[in-house]
């Protein structure tokens, strides 16, 4: 049985607010949120980091699709969308994840 935390979110084995759901990508709710819309968009199947991610074009496409369409269906035009990479920029859970905030002003270049 797999140990990912999110593997387990998507699976149904732990609870969360789930946002946008399709045939590769799920989204749900940060419980420690950053901003007013803080939703992590994970791929159903498991890789590790973006790197990782990148090696399956056809998941790749399917996470930035989910991306598109839950903006969409939340009516969101401006969004920020991050993918940390490695723990040293902050990566503490190892299924890829971008995290899609909202609903403040968000400084350029990040701090
Ligand atoms: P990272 O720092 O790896 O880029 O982001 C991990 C994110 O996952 C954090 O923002 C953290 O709040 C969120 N997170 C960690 N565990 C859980 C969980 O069990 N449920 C939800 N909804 N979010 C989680
Ligand atoms: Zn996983």
């Amino acid at each position: 049985m797999t140990e990912c935390v999110f593997c387990k979110i998507v699976a149904g084995e732990i609870p969360s607010t789930k946002v946008y759901e399709d045939d590769h990508a799920f989204a749900f709710a940060d419980t420690n949120p950053q901003a007013e819309t803080h939703v992590l968009v994970v791929p159903k199947k498991h890789y590790a980091d973006l790197p990782d991610l990148a090696n399956d074009p056809e998941a790749a496409a399917g996470l930035l699709a989910g991306i598109r369409d839950l903006a969409q269906e939340k009516g969101l035009s401006d969004f920020r969308t991050v993918f940390n990479t490695g723990a040293g920029v902050g990566q503490t859970v190892f299924h890829v994840h971008a995290h899609v905030l909202a609903g403040r002003s968000f400084g350029w270049p990040p701090g």
